[in-house]
Order: C-alpha cells, then structure tokens, then sequence
C-alpha cells in the first residue's frame, strides 16, 4: 500500500464510520421564544391577515435595506410575479434572466406571458455576464432580472448602466443576499426592484413569504394592488374609514402576506444582523481550510462586496479528481453532510427543453459549473461542531478521490 492510500480514512459510502451520526441539512431556520410569542400575540388578536403587523414589518423591512418601500407578498416566487406586473411585462416582451438559478426567477417572466432569455454567468462569481446580458437584448426587451447567487450581488453597476442605456427595468433577484453589501450600499437599495424571499432556508423566515423593495411610488402602488385582486384599498382602511365602495383595476391576485407571518418576520428582522456576522464567520472558516485545498475551488468574493452567504457553493477541480460530482456528492451524503446541488440550469428543465427547445451547450459557463458545484451546510444555527462536521467530512471525501 502506498502511503497516500494508508492515510485515507474508509468512507461511510464504502462501510466507513460517518462524521456525524445525524443528517445535517444545508439550511435551516431558527426560532427563539420572541418569534413564538410575537405569533401567539396576534393569534390573540384582531387581525390575522393585512392588519397593523403587515405594515409594521414592511416599514422596518424598507428602513432595513434602505429602500423608500416595501412590499410583503405571500412567497418570493408571487413577489417575482408581482416585480414582473409592475415592471409592466407582457406577451411579446422579452426579460434577460441567468439560467443558474432557480426556476421561479425565469418562470415569473412566464406567469406574465413574456419570453425569458437567458444569458450566461461569469466564471468568477457565477453572476450573469453584463456582455452576454448586451449581446441578448433586442427591440423587445423590456427587463433583465439579474440573480445575486449564494449572496454575492451581481454585476449591478454594468447591469444599471446597461438598463439605462436601453430604458430597461432591472428586477434583481435578492433572494439569496438579504444583507449583501454593494459598494457600500445594502443590496435592496439599489435596483429598480429588488425581490426577497422569507423561505426557511433563507436569512429571514416567515415560513412562506417575499418581499419587494422599490423607490418607485408607482411602482409600490402597483404591487400593492397586484398582491390584492387588483382592489385600490384595503379591507382594513376601509373598515376605519367606515367606506364600503372599492375598485378593481387592474387583474391582481390573492398574495397577501398574513399578520402570523408578518410578526414572525419582524421579530426575525431583529436578529438578521448577527445572523449574517454568523454565515459570515463559517463562511470564514470554510474559506481558512478549503482555500488551499487541491480538488476544490472556494467560492469567489471580488472588491466591494460583502456577501450574505446564503450558500456555500464549493466548485469541484473534476480534473484533479477521480469521481464525478455525484459520487462525491454520495459520499459526503452518507457521512451525514447535507450536501445539495445549486442550480441545474433552468433551460436544461423538461419543461424548458421542450417548449423553448433548448439543450446542452446552450450555455456552456453555467453548465460547465453546474456539473462541478456542491453546496455546503450554511445556517446561522450551525454549531462551531457542526462547521467542523463539514470541514472533516469534505477533506475525509476530497482526500479520498484526489489524485
Ligand atoms: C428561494 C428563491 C426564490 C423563491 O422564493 P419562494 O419564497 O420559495 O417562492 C426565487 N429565486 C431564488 C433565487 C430563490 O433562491
């Protein structure tokens, strides 16, 4: 036996003893007594839905992000729905989107019955490309929905200028950097539109919820309407004012966001910041101990950013290793690391395939990432022995595979 091999541990995936003993998932919320009982206090009260809490959250939510406004939506998918409305999209129109990410960013294009174009992502941060953003625009499009993947923002000074230039709305896909940094500025301050979402694996949960920040008055005046069937006032206003009559202008649906959720929400907000210092500090330590590991890349952070790190996306050097992504992937699985996979590319889905007749090769940055990417456990409630879980288990599976 040579020595490399005398020193490789037996993987779990081969009989091997596991790191850990239970699965540790690769995102998870955390609940503390505040949340549970700002949620009972409303179930106590009048208002279980578009009561005081929902603009209570909103206000707190915009001054957060520094934004002139917020609007709370019933998932981040209806708020990217209700960003395509106002943003005015219609069958005919076209919207630049990235194809590494997930679905419901090109689907909300859809649900307005316009065409997603996609255009590929940058080697370094896997963001979309502004050049290839340039290259895909045409008389028809209307909008380009950058995505800022695993929390670092995407190019959005070349995609603002971009947008300008062509009279374009950007509707940013935020709902991996709530709490990112650009150039000083936080991430919801920045675009025309920016699109958050309240899923339990995100930085701030709801349970299900989403959020749009704008400066545009019409723009917040719109989404509200488009989250409520279209009616121009609410029930509540209309009960204090004692009016009766409403309108319904514009064809909106039932997005509203509940004063259940709305609570919980304010009361996560509160703790956002020391979530992030949190993501920040494993994002650290994963960085300290995989950056100059052969077979892995770390993910990059250029200047002027500080990302939110709601993933950890490791990228595989498949050249210096002697399995593919799926056996890695395997193995770390079965030492109990809760490893997944983000994003298949959305053009390579069934249904894009076959209704806009894409296949392989269409955009090959994306792709090419998306056979090498692992993303790691990344939760402000990891334990320090949860994050040493990860690092043992990856250079236990890395050592293992690497030449
Ligand atoms: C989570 C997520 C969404 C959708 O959010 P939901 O609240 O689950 O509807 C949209 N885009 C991206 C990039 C996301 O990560």
């Amino acid at each position: 036996m040579s020595l490399i091999s005398a020193e490789k541990e037996i993987l779990a995936v081969n009989g091997g003893t596991s790191v850990r003993k239970t699965l540790l998932p690769y995102g998870r919320q955390a609940i503390d007594e505040c949340d549970i009982q700002a949620v009972v206090d409303v179930l106590r009260s009048d208002w279980l839905t578009t009561g005081p809490k929902v603009r209570e959250f909103e206000e707190a939510f915009a001054e957060w992000v520094g934004s002139k406004y917020a609007i709370s939506f019933s998932s981040g998918t209806a708020a990217l729905h209700g960003a395509a409305f106002a943003a005015g999209l219609k069958a005919g129109d076209e919207a630049i989107t990235s194809p590494l990410t997930f679905a419901a960013t090109a689907n909300c294009i859809l649900y307005q019955g316009a065409t997603p174009v996609f255009a590929d992502v940058s080697r370094d941060t896997l963001n979309i490309d502004p050049a290839e953003c340039a290259r895909r625009i045409t008389p028809r499009t209307k909008a380009i929905l950058p995505v800022d993947y695993a929390g670092h923002p995407a190019d959005l000074k070349a995609i603002s200028e971009l947008a300008d230039s062509q009279d374009l709305i950007v509707i940013e896909d935020a709902c991996h950097a709530l709490g990112a940094e650009y150039r000083g500025r936080k991430v919801g301050s920045i675009s025309h539109m920016t699109v958050f979402s309240f899923h339990p694996v995100k930085h701030l949960t709801t349970g299900e919820g989403g959020m749009v920040t704008t400066d545009n008055p019409q723009f917040a005046e719109t989404l509200r309407r488009f989250r409520n069937h279209g009616i121009s006032s609410e029930a509540r206003d209309r009960q204090s004012t004692g009016q009766w009559y409403y309108e319904m202008t514009l064809l909106g649906f039932n997005y509203r966001l509940t004063d259940i959720a709305c609570a919980l929400g304010t009361q996560q907000l509160q703790k956002l910041e020391s979530n992030l210092e949190r993501r920040r500090e494993i994002a650290a330590r994963y960085n300290a101990e995989f950056a100059n590991m052969s077979g892995v890349l770390t993910p990059q952070v250029l200047d002027g950013i500080r990302p939110a790190w709601h993933l950890y996306p490791l990228r595989l050097q498949l050249e210096r290793l002697s399995a593919g992504r799926e056996e890695i992937f395997r193995a770390l699985r079965a030492e109990n690391i809760g490893v997944n996979v983000h994003y298949i590319p959305v053009h390579l889905h069934p249904y894009y395939r076959d209704r806009f007749g894409y296949g392989e090769g269409a955009f090959p940055v994306a792709e090419k990432a998306y056979e090498r990417l692992i993303s790691l456990p990344m939760f402000h409630g990891m334990r320090d022995e949860d994050v040493e879980d990860v690092v043992r288990a990856v250079k236990k599976v890395i050592k293992a595979f690497c030449f």
